[in-house]
This record gives C-alpha cells, sequence and structure tokens, in this order.
C-alpha cells in the first residue's frame, strides 16, 4: 500500500462522512442563517470600529442589491458579460480621477487590499524580469507599518523584506529606506496612511528613491483613497501621495472601506500599459485554449463590481464629501477626547480616519482590559501590539453613537483603574 493511500485510509476510517440530511425549506434556512448570526458583532448599528463599513442602510441596500443581481455573472471573461466590463471600466476611471492619473494610467478590479499588494508585488518581479536584471534575490524595501499582506506578496513570489523601522512619528525612515535598498530592490513602498497609527508616509520622499533607481513604487492607499480624496475636496490640507508625485508607479485603493460597496472590492492602479502588463497573466500551455487573467482569481463574482459601482454612483461626489466629512469629525471628537485624558495616549494626530491608542501607565490601566470591559458592553474594537494599543477605524455609521461610545470608554478606564488599585492585577479579576 502507498504511504499516500495508507494516509487516505486511516483519514477516512477516523472522519465520519458529514451528513447533509433531507433538504429543508428555504424559509428554514433563512432562519437558521438568521439564528446563526446572533453573536456576530454589530456593525450595522454602528457599534464596530474594526472590518465593516456602513454609510447607513440606503447605501446597504443598494449595496446588497445590485450585488445579489449580479453574484452569479462572472468577470473572467467580460467578452460574455459586457455589463461587467462597462461597470469595472467605469470604476476604474472614477479612482484615476481621485488618485490624479492621466490617460495613460491604467488598472483593473481587485478582491481587495491584499489581492492589490500582492499583485504589486508580482509586478515589481515582473518587471525586472522584463527588464532583463539579473538579479539572485529580488528585495522589497519597506516600513515597519507597511500592511501584512506585503508578507504575503513577498512570501508567495520569493521576495525579500526589508522593515525599515518608522520613525519617532510613526512615518517611514525615508533616510533609512534609502540606504536600505540595493542592486536587488525591486520595491519600495509607501502607505496612505498606513493602517497601525493613521499617519501618511512621505510619499514624494519615498518616490524620489524609486525614481532614482527606476523601480516600481507602491502606494498602500487601500484604507485612505477615498477618504484622502474627499478630504483634500473639502479644504483639509493632506500631504501628497498620489500620481502627483514623481516615481509613483502604482496605487492601491479600497472600495469595500471607505468606498462603503459590499466586500470583494479595491482597484490596483498602474501610471500606464507597461506597468500594468506586469500584472496579468495570459497562458495556452494546456487543453482548454488561451487563458487570461487580470490578478489572482479565475472565476470573478459579478457582484462586488456591480456593488462598486450602483454605491459610487450613488454618493457621488456630494455623498462622498458627506459621508467623509462625517468620519472625519467623529475620529477628531474621539482624539481630542483621548487627549484631554492625562491617562491615556493617543499614538498619532490621526492623517485621515483611524486613531490608535494606549495608556500612560500601562501597569495602572491595561488597555487590553480596556477593550475587554468595551467589548463586553457590546463596541468592538482592535487590540494591536507593538505597542499595546486600541485602534480605531472610524467610519459614517459611528457619528451618532461617539458620545456613548465615549462615555462607556471613560467608564471602561475606570473600572480598570480601580480594579488595578483593589485587586492588584487585571488577570486575577477575570
Ligand atoms: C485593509 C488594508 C489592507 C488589506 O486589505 P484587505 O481588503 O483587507 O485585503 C492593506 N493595506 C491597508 C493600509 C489596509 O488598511
Amino acid at each position: 500500500m502507498s504511504p499516500l493511500t495508507k494516509a487516505y485510509n486511516a483519514y477516512s476510517s477516523v472522519m465520519p462522512i458529514a451528513n447533509l440530511g433531507p433538504g429543508q425549506t428555504a424559509p428554514n434556512i433563512l432562519d437558521h442563517l438568521e439564528s446563526l448570526r446572533t453573536k456576530d458583532v454589530r456593525w450595522r448599528d454602528g457599534r464596530c470600529f474594526t472590518l465593516a463599513y456602513s454609510a447607513g442602510p440606503d447605501v446597504l441596500a443598494l449595496a446588497e442589491e445590485s450585488y445579489r443581481r449580479f453574484s452569479g455573472e462572472n468577470a473572467l471573461n467580460t467578452s460574455a458579460f459586457p455589463s461587467l466590463r462597462v461597470m469595472q471600466q467605469d470604476v476604474v476611471d472614477v479612482v484615476t480621477g481621485w488618485t490624479h492619473g492621466d490617460d495613460a494610467t491604467a488598472g483593473f478590479m481587485t478582491s481587495g487590499g491584499t489581492e492589490s499588494l500582492v499583485l504589486a508585488v508580482r509586478a515589481a518581479r515582473k518587471r525586472a524580469e522584463r527588464e532583463g536584471r539579473n538579479l539572485t534575490r529580488m528585495n522589497m524595501v519597506l516600513p515597519s507599518s507597511a500592511h501584512a499582506a506585503f508578507e504575503k506578496g513577498a512570501d508567495y513570489f520569493d521576495v525579500e523584506s526589508r522593515r525599515v523601522p518608522v520613525g519617532a512619528d510613526w512615518k517611514a525612515d525615508v533616510e533609512a529606506m534609502r540606504n536600505a535598498c540595493d542592486d536587488e530592490t525591486v520595491l519600495i513602498v509607501g502607505s496612505a496612511p498606513q493602517y497601525p497609527q493613521g499617519v501618511i508616509d512621505p510619499i514624494a520622499s519615498i518616490a524620489k528613491i524609486a525614481a532614482d533607481r527606476n523601480i516600481n513604487c507602491h502606494v498602500d492607499a487601500c484604507m485612505g483613497g477615498v477618504t484622502l480624496t474627499y478630504l483634500e475636496r473639502l479644504g483639509e490640507p493632506i500631504a501628497p501621495w498620489d500620481f502627483r508625485c514623481d516615481g509613483v508607479t502604482s496605487i492601491s485603493v479600497d472600495l469595500h472601506k471607505y468606498g462603503y460597496t459590499s466586500k470583494g472590492s479595491g482597484v490596483l492602479l498602474h501610471r500606464n500599459k507597461t506597468l500594468r502588463s506586469d500584472q496579468t497573466f495570459i497562458t495556452d500551455n494546456w487543453l482548454g485554449g488561451m487563458y487570461g487573467s487580470s490578478g489572482i482569481l479565475g472565476t470573478k463574482s459579478g457582484g462586488p463590481i456591480a456593488s462598486s459601482w450602483a454605491v459610487m454612483h450613488y454618493l457621488g461626489d456630494n455623498g462622498y464629501e458627506r459621508v467623509t466629512q462625517s468620519a472625519r469629525q467623529s475620529t477628531m471628537r474621539i482624539y481630542e477626547h483621548l487627549n484631554v485624558h492625562p491617562d491615556r495616549v493617543v499614538r498619532a494626530l490621526p492623517d485621515s480616519t483611524l486613531v490608535s491608542f494606549g495608556t500612560q501607565d500601562p501597569n495602572r490601566h491595561d488597555v487590553f482590559a480596556i477593550a475587554d470591559h468595551l467589548i463586553s458592553a457590546g463596541w468592538y474594537l482592535d487590540k494591536q501590539t507593538p505597542p499595546a494599543s486600541i485602534h480605531l477605524t472610524v467610519n459614517a455609521i459611528h457619528e451618532p453613537l461617539i458620545e456613548e461610545f465615549l462615555a462607556d470608554l471613560d467608564r471602561a478606564v475606570q473600572q480598570v483603574g480601580s480594579l488595578k488599585g483593589s485587586s492588584g492585577s487585571y488577570a486575577t479579576t477575570e
């Protein structure tokens, strides 16, 4: 018996075969689905500061209905679904406008930030190959704050990740990044803003390094692409982060975050079609004929495309200005509240709509204990390290609940402080 057969037999003798039972009625199943979600976070009520975004029930309803109508359509082949081609092009054109691209700018919709970043790493590798650079081990240079998905890309495509510590202001240290580059560097990265502390890296200076070296510079605007665009239109001073910076070769913007569309939607743009060709894939080396795809997915649901198209046209510039302003005001309200309390430390003045904070005296106020109190009070937020912090992604759904949240936060801080005084340790009170 081959080892594989043996392993299979051992596996099949211990694993019971899952039994679906007789079919059930659709209403029963839907009831059951609803009962399964009773313990999920209540993001539609504005009680969740991570993972999910809402600009209100009307936007959600339109996003879901348009998603439903195109959920079974397949964007793998847009000749079969010209509707999806038109919608995708329209969405890409709008994001090109947001990022100050021009007629040469070219891109595709992706399934979101991770796919965009993984493809950006792949494109940098492909460009080096296309240009005939003879490299032994390619590397990319990025700040310690850049998103984890870059590591995924480095792992998938065998590119060394050179993380450079950020400065005291949490922004990329440009000189240190310049020094980390060598002849094998194919990609340099900045974020607008970076996720952990919500600050914008000095993109113009980072992109200059790439321009000098003739390599790719990716700007991760997955979180900020929509918000920074509309904050600038609202008159806020925003550090340059988009195609207006010479040397930027690609930009990612997620729509399923501050675009308020359904999940599974982002855009990856390249400065021109040649650079975009480093992202795409085509083969005829199988028995099924010519096969091309723009990203990692093969079959690609039309749902996120239709949902994005619908929500973007529904909100329009006025709608995005309104929801951006709302999220920004809530962010600054939280920031100012945290700042007046000497026992809390805000990591940075938010450049967009992300706030991260810890405590002045972690022995007295364990910030994760505060987070747990808030979570048991019905809120949901991210616990982040290093350093130990609470991270809030503030969006348009939060405005009416901010005062309630801040009151609960103060209560949680007080409870944790007094527990500390009586028992000496939060952990022993669990
Ligand atoms: C969310 C995020 C990503 C990853 O995007 P997903 O859509 O979760 O895959 C990448 N970069 C930044 C800055 C992000 O905030």
